[in-house]
């Protein structure tokens, strides 16, 4: 059923967008609460450069009337968590469409609000927040589309449902004929079984042959997003009877769609895509050994670089490289401009920073001094306390070499009381260390802004995560962009973006966490410290990170990327999609050896 009515005129043709992106999760400004962390980030900056580079698109997501959550931290580190509830009535255009979906044994009705991405030449990319909350739904339904990753399994499946399903009802309903649906996370892999009902037209799904099938897979792509068990979405098969109904769970049944006994999201999209990616090298390869029957190829994550680029940077880049918001790659020519000006720009956000967090929290803290970043969603394996393993040496170093300043941000999800437990241990460490030398404080609800903030004002990034679960990383690409070193594992982003003494240090590998602390605590003294003193070198340093590193960890190449490999693979006819791929980068290249000078 389809109640259909004019869209505003400014709406953008969409009988031409030939990629339609499904995320559901997607930062689209400071002030709209739609996403939590770094995969809504990433398709937020996907998106912008999919704007600023003309690119046929149109994204789906839902519209998260709550929120995630408001992180508040307690003196002891407790968090607690409120709603950030918003109103697209009073923010956003309609989509001026009604679909109904058939899930739980009844009818669901579906609206969408309309935010248009609007790129530097005005090309607009329109993304669909799908919304449950209409008149004539069942009250629990309409509380569908509140909460980004709240509630329980059920909860969860009928997002994704109204995800996937209604995504694709939606972008049928306003003409919009996609040839790519590009499934961001497993989330939103239900979009192939809406597709398929459209190849039925009507028909039963049990009658889908395997050339059914096969056309659907011609049109999906899908990309996974972590080697965290955790974040690959399972139901148990009574939830998927129940919420799906009996023709859509008895055909993921009969179509080969579960894995062990359970409705697995990344097994539905794995077996429905025909081109399956990781978010940088080594993580499409922990990904090809994950899943072994199919073929997983790697494109490495970005950020949009002018969304994260300090404004002092941006000034500075506007007058002296012409062109590069449209074209990242002219970041290159960053070698043309006197070190002393990228330094005196981040230096600038240095101020910024300490000067936000004195007005938010009354600390005062130092610009001379060195000082680490540490802010990134709170789970075990990102081991936020590393840096923390031996106060002793750290407190001895931060004496050595004049002061030491870090500065940790992240929220734990609300149900995680273990990631809850880390923020205290955090703050019960810093309690213990601070003095005049070494200051540690943890700043409360990481966010869009803060992480501008922290990416562009600390002296470096660091990221300690238990190899191999960080599939990529972008926060320490933000950095990057900025002049900010990284001291990290080699995981993730860090194996491609890791010059030793060039963009940063590596933390080597070690049996445990000890020798790994004990690595960290080496770099920063040995070579973080020692070159922090040298202002000229620090600021070749600076200066690398950005010609380097910014120039190819944005999402204007990593679009192109998936243009290139994904969407539209230059195949010729007969050959694998993305075998191209294959000879152009072979496995020797495909994790560049960590460069250890
Ligand atoms: C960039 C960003 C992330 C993702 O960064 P990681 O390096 O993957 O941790 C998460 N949250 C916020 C607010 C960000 O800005």
């Amino acid at each position: 059923m389809t109640l259909a009515s004019p869209l505003t005129p400014s709406t953008p043709d969409l009988s031409n967008r030939t990629v339609a992106y499904f995320s559901m999760e997607i930062a689209l400004s400071p002030a709209l609460p739609t996403y939590s962390g770094g995969l809504g980030m990433l398709a937020g900056d996907t998106l912008r450069s999919a704007a600023d580079t003309a690119a046929p698109m149109v994204a789906i997501s839902l519209v998260h009337r709550r929120g995630y959550f408001r992180q508040k931290l307690s003196d002891v580190g407790q968090q607690t968590e409120s709603d950030v509830p918003w109103s697209p009535e009073t923010t956003l255009p309609s989509a001026n469409q009604i679909i109904a979906l058939t899930m739980q044994g009844r009818q669901v009705l579906v609206r969408a609000w309309r935010f248009d991405v609007t790129g530097i030449t005005g090309h607009i990319i329109p993304v669909f927040l799908l919304d449950t909350d209409v008149e004539g739904n069942d009250p629990w339904d309409r509380r569908l589309t509140d909460h980004l990753y709240g509630g329980d399994t059920y909860y969860r499946l009928c997002q994704e449902t109204v995800l996937g399903l209604g995504g694709v009802a939606l972008l049928d309903a306003l003409e919009c004929k996609p040839e790519v649906y590009h499934m961001n996370e497993g989330h939103a892999a239900l979009l192939a079984i809406g597709l398929l009902e459209d190849r039925l037209a009507g028909r039963p799904l049990r009658d889908a042959t395997e050339a059914d099938i096969e056309a659907v897979r011609q049109l999906c792509v899908f990309t996974t997003h972590t080697p965290v068990p955790a974040g690959h979405d399972q139901f148990g098969i009574d939830q998927m009877y129940q919420v799906l109904g009996h023709d859509r769970a008895a055909a993921l049944d009969q179509f080969g769609c579960l894995h062990n006994g359970l409705m697995n999201m990344t097994y539905l999209a794995l077996r429905f895509s025909r081109f399956v990616n990781g978010v940088a090298m080594q993580h499409g390869k922990v990904s090809q050994q994950m899943f072994p029957g199919y073929k997983v190829y790697s494109i490495t994550n970005g950020v949009h670089a002018a969304t994260w680029l300090s404004p002092q940077f941006q000034d500075l880049l506007d007058g002296e490289i012409p062109n590069w918001r449209t074209d990242n790659q002219y970041l290159r020519s960053v070698y043309g401009i006197d070190p002393a000006r990228i330094t005196a720009a981040h230096n600038k956000g240095k101020l910024r920073l300490f000067a936000t967090i004195a007005k938010r929290t009354g600390h005062h803290f130092n610009p001379n001094v060195l000082t680490l970043g540490f802010a990134r969603r709170v789970a075990t394996y990102k081991r936020a306390s590393l840096l923390l393993h031996d106060p002793e040496r750290l407190v001895a170093i931060a004496q050595k070499i004049g002061g030491l300043q870090i500065l940790y941000a992240g929220k734990a999800h609300p149900a995680d009381n273990a990631g809850k437990g880390l923020i205290r241990d955090v703050y019960s460490a810093a309690a213990k260390l601070n003095s005049s030398a070494l200051k540690i404080h943890y700043i409360e609800n990481y966010d869009w802004e803060l992480g501008a903030l922290l990416t562009q004002g600390v002296d470096v990034w660091v990221n300690t995560p238990r190899r191999p679960y960080e599939a990529s990383g972008t926060s320490g690409m933000k950095a990057a962009l900025n002049g900010v070193p990284s001291l990290s594992i080699l995981d993730g982003w860090w194996i491609e973006g890791c010059a030793e003494n060039t963009t940063g240090w590596a933390i080597e590998d070690g049996e445990n966490e000890a020798a790994e602390a004990a690595s960290l605590y080496d770099k920063l003294e040995h070579s973080i410290a020692p070159m922090y003193a040298k202002p000229d070198a620090w600021s070749r340093m600076q200066q690398h990170c950005i010609a380097i590193n910014g120039t190819f960890f944005n999402t204007h190449r990593m679009l192109a990327q998936y243009f290139e490999n994904s969407y539209f693979p230059h195949t010729q006819v007969g050959e694998t999609p993305g075998s191209p791929l294959e000879r152009r980068r072979s496995s020797d290249v495909l994790v560049p050896e960590p460069a250890l000078v």
